[in-house]
C-alpha cells in the first residue's frame, strides 16, 4: 500500500515537472516570436519594408499564429498600393503545407483583391469564379466581380453575370438601373464605332429594362442635335419629365442646339421647354442669356419670376442688364458675370463626396452608378451659410 503511495507521489511530481517545463518552452518560443514581431513591427513603421518582410516571413515557420500578422501585413502593403509585395506574401503563405481550409480561402480571397488592385483582372477573376462557391464568399465574390467586369469594359459579361444575380440591388442601385446603364455603355462604344443603328437598338434595350432610363434619354436627345433637332427635343421632353434637373446639366447642350439651327420654330419649342420645366431653384446662366436673346434682348420675366426663389437670379439679371452700359462698373460686372457663368456648376457623389467637373453616371472613387449630383453655385453658398 505505502508501495503504491511512493509511486502515485513519485508520478504526480514527474507529471507537474514536464508540464511546467513545457509551459518553460511555450514562454521562451513566445518571448522569441514577440521579440521577432516588434522588430519587425518596427522595421514596418520605418519603411524598411524588405527587413520587415524577412522577418515576417521566417515567423511563419515558426508559430502558425503569424498568420493573421502576414494577412494583415499583405492587406497594409495592397492599401500601400505595393500590390507585388502584397502578392507575394499571400502566394507564400499558400504554398504552406497543410494550410487550414478556412484560412486558404480567406487567403485566395485577399490574393484576389491584390491581383483586382494591381489591375491584373483575368487572375483575379480566375480566383473569385472558384472562391464563389464557398456560401460565406459568395456576396463578396460577386461584388468583386461585377467591377471587374465594369472596369474592364467588359459590357456582354457584366449584363449576363448581373441578370443572374439572386439579388435586387447593386450598390445602392436596382438591378434594372445597373443593367440599363451596361446597355447605354454599350451604345457608346457603337457610337464611338460609327455604328449609329446598332448603338440605337441597345439604347432601346436599355429603355425595355428600365423606362425611365434618363441616360438613355440623354444619349438618344444628344445623338439628334444635329441630324434630327425635334426628336432630339422630344428625348429630351421625356427626360425632363422623369427629372427636371437636365434642364440644368444640359443647358450647354440644349442651347448648342438652337446655335446650330437657327430656326424661329425650334427656339420657341425651347423657349416653352425651359418655362415649363424651370422651378424655384433651377436657374442657369446659360438658359438666362437664351430666354435673354429670344425675349428681344430684355429682362426675360416669365423665367425671373419661375426662378426668382434662386439667389443667383436677381443678380445675374443685373448684372446682365448693365453689362453694355456707359458705366465705369461695367469691366467689373463682366468679371462677375464670367465668374458666376463659370463656377455655376460642379458635380459630386452623394455617397463618397468625389467631386466632379463634367456629369458622369458612374463615380470613379465608390463605383456607385447615378450618385454624381450636380451643386449650383447658390446651393454652395447656402450650405456654407
Ligand atoms: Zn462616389
Amino acid at each position: 500500500m505505502i508501495e503504491i503511495l511512493v509511486i502515485s507521489i513519485i508520478f504526480f511530481f514527474i507529471v507537474i515537472y514536464i508540464i511546467s517545463k513545457s509551459k518553460g518552452n511555450v514562454n521562451t518560443t513566445n518571448n522569441i516570436y514577440s521579440q521577432e514581431y516588434y522588430r519587425g513591427l518596427n522595421y514596418l513603421l520605418n519603411n524598411e519594408d524588405d527587413k520587415a518582410l524577412k522577418i515576417f516571413t521566417d515567423l511563419i515557420d515558426v508559430d502558425s499564429s503569424t498568420i493573421e500578422t502576414h494577412l494583415a501585413l499583405g492587406g497594409v502593403y495592397r492599401r500601400r498600393g505595393e500590390f507585388d509585395k502584397a502578392i507575394l506574401i499571400h502566394q507564400n503563405l499558400l504554398s504552406r503545407p497543410k494550410l487550414d481550409k478556412n484560412i486558404k480561402n480567406q487567403t485566395l480571397y485577399e490574393l484576389s483583391k491584390d491581383f483586382f488592385s494591381a489591375g491584373l483582372y483575368d487572375k483575379s477573376e480566375k480566383i473569385l469564379l472558384n472562391l464563389k462557391q464557398h456560401e460565406s464568399y459568395f456576396e463578396s465574390c460577386n461584388e468583386y466581380l461585377l467591377l471587374i467586369y465594369e472596369l474592364s469594359k467588359d459590357w456582354d459579361n457584366a449584363i449576363k453575370f448581373t441578370k443572374n444575380l439572386k439579388q435586387s440591388n447593386i450598390r445602392k442601385s436596382s438591378i434594372d438601373v445597373i443593367v440599363s446603364h451596361y446597355y447605354c455603355e454599350k451604345a457608346n462604344d457603337y457610337k464611338n464605332d460609327n455604328q449609329l443603328n446598332k448603338s440605337i437598338t441597345v439604347l432601346r434595350k436599355a429603355i425595355d429594362i428600365n423606362n425611365k432610363s434618363k441616360r438613355a434619354y440623354m444619349t438618344l436627345f444628344e445623338f439628334n442635335i444635329h441630324s434630327n433637332p425635334g426628336l432630339a427635343l422630344d428625348n429630351l421632353e421625356i427626360l425632363l419629365n422623369i427629372d427636371s434637373i437636365y434642364l440644368i446639366i444640359l443647358s450647354n447642350e440644349i442651347v448648342s442646339l438652337s446655335t446650330i439651327h437657327q430656326d424661329n420654330n425650334l427656339d420657341k419649342r425651347i423657349y416653352d421647354i425651359i418655362l415649363n420645366f424651370s422651378n424655384n431653384n433651377n436657374f442657369s446662366p446659360k438658359l438666362y442669356e437664351f430666354m435673354f436673346n429670344i425675349s428681344g434682348y430684355d429682362a426675360p420675366h416669365d423665367y425671373l419670376n419661375l426662378t426668382k426663389t434662386n439667389i443667383f437670379t436677381n443678380i445675374f439679371n443685373n448684372l446682365y442688364l448693365s453689362k453694355n452700359s456707359s458705366d465705369k462698373t461695367y469691366l467689373l460686372n463682366n468679371d462677375l458675370l464670367a465668374l458666376i457663368k463659370n463656377n455655376f456648376l460642379t458635380y459630386n457623389c452623394s455617397n463618397c463626396g468625389y467631386t466632379a467637373k463634367n456629369y458622369i453616371w458612374q463615380c470613379p472613387s465608390c463605383n456607385h452608378w447615378e450618385t454624381i449630383k450636380p451643386i449650383t453655385i447658390s446651393e454652395r453658398i447656402t450650405y456654407s451659410a
